[in-house]
């Protein structure tokens, strides 16, 4: 799952130099499929690219970069780090215009010292001979590449470059699956710091550049080799910054955000319990059909113990009664206690909500479970049901075949969809039953 294709180029450079230039136009020049599902179309930092018949994912780096010029040059220090840890090989942009600066030095020490392959790319070189290239001669590193990314200059050689080291590109192109999170829940329950920890604790990529051509508002978090690309994050993470208490977090924005996401996380506050909001926004979570995991929250504080556990798992089952299969962990979002049960819960809901079953094996299920349970009578006779079948996932919705669909009691649907759950699996995830008319 999530696996990336072919080898991993990503952009490194400090803030400037183009990277954001060159990999769009390095996207856009070799029609890649930049491998998000429709409706993050406008995430760009992370691209499926094909050159000639071959592969690889091209990845830019750039991210939030701080003002100060201290903050600036830990925070392009970071991010090449991080760069240099994903991936397979690394274009090294510079700025033809400015030469070697300390900071472009800083990020060469560290590449140098990672042993992976990089390319030095000299950028803005539209209009000049190579005598500007002299002063990055002297830093020792050899072949150059120039470019000019904005005048689609140079990329070709680059790319042939580059060839070797790409594997040969696949006929046929799936969608990487990668599940998509959203954290919700309401005002001060702890979104914006389970944000930053899981920010700080894994391996990360944003790219929330406000007013640049990078607007996203989304991060990949990277844990034990698996990608999560969680939504919504800027939003959730400047509320921090601004006081508390404020809910700017609203219903539509909430509707909004759980639009696009798989797999939405609900914080409760683990001490305060669960209140009418929290069944609110579960039941936004349900209406959307998407995946779903309970994290009790701020556990540090509660007083543990299994009367703590059996209160709030009893409000649970209370308030949350209408989600099936509900999945629970407790966490301290401020401790950093239990992340590794988020990913896990992401993992269940995600696999239920994309599971798709065979029609061999629904076709048995759906012979034993009515023999051992037939439809009630319906005006005076039996109704029929003639077979299920799964039109969908995401979540999984079947279709039920019957004779008289008005006449299906809402109780003999939750016995399929129980049995369903319990032969097959779907925990954290709302699965639908249709009923249509058989003709
Ligand atoms: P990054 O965000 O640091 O990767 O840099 P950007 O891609 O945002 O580019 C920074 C600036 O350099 C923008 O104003 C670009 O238009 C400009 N730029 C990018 N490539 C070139 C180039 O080849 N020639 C010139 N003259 N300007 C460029
Ligand atoms: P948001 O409004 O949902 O984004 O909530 P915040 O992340 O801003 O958290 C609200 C308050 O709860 C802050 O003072 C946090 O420090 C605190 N908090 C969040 N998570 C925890 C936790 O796990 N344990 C404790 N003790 N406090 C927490």
């Amino acid at each position: 799952m999530g696996a990336l294709k072919g080898p991993i180029v990503a952009i490194v450079g400090r803030p400037n130099v183009g990277k954001s230039t060159l990999f769009n136009k390095l996207v856009g020049k070799r029609k890649a499929i930049v491998q998000n599902l429709p409706g993050i179309t406008r995430d760009r930092n992370e691209a499926l690219c094909h050159y000639r018949d071959r592969q690889f994912t091209l990845i830019d780096t750039g991210g939030l970069i701080p003002e100060s010029k201290e903050e600036m040059a830990s925070e392009v220090r970071r991010q090449s780090e991080i760069a240099i840890e994903q991936a397979d090989l690394l274009l090294f942009l510079m700025d033809a215009r400015e030469g070697v600066t300390p900071l472009d030095q800083s990020v060469h020490d560290l590449l140098r010292r990672s042993g992976k392959p990089v390319y030095y790319v000299i950028n803005k070189t539209e209009g000049h001979g190579l005598d500007r290239l002299t002063e990055f001669y002297e830093l020792g590193i050899a072949p150059l590449h120039p470019v000019s990314a904005e005048h689609n200059e140079g990329l070709s050689d680059l790319l042939d470059a580059v060839y070797p080291h790409m594997t040969p590109a696949e006929e046929e192109e799936e969608v990487v699956d990668l599940p998509k999170v959203v954290v919700l829940g309401r005002p001060n329950v702890g979104k914006s710091t389970l944000i930053n920890t899981l920010l700080r604790e894994e391996r990360l990529v944003t790219s929330d550049v406000p007013g640049t051509t990078r607007d996203t508002i989304d991060s990949w978090v990277v844990h034990r080799d698996k990608r999560y690309l969680f939504i919504d994050t800027a939003g959730i993470r400047k509320r921090g910054k601004i006081e508390h208490g404020v809910e700017q977090y609203s219903i539509a924005r909430t509707k909004e955000a759980l639009e696009r996401a798989d797999i939405a996380l609900l914080l409760i506050d683990g001490v305060e319990g669960i209140t009418e909001q929290d069944s609110k926004i579960a039941g936004l979570i349900i209406e959307k059909g998407k995946g779903s995991a309970v994290l009790i929250n701020k556990w540090d504080l509660a007083k543990k113990g299994e009367a703590a556990e059996a209160r709030i798992v009893n409000q649970i089952d209370l308030r949350f009664r209408f989600i099936n299969d509900l999945q629970y962990a407790y966490i301290s979002a401020q401790k950093g206690e239990g992340l590794g049960h988020i990913f896990r819960l992401i993992d269940k809901a995600y696999e239920g909500y994309t599971k798709r079953i065979s029609t061999g094996d629904l076709n048995r299920f759906f012979e034993k479970i009515t023999e051992s349970h037939p439809p009630p009578i319906y005006k005076g006779r039996r109704l029929r049901l003639y077979y299920i079948t799964q039109a969908g996932v995401r979540p999984p919705t079947f279709v039920l075949f019957a004779n008289a669909p008005t006449g299906v009691p809402d109780h003999y649907l939750r016995y399929i969809e129980n049995q369903l759950r319990e032969a097959f699996g779907f925990t954290g995830t709302p699965i639908r039953i249709r009923l249509r008319q058989r003709k």
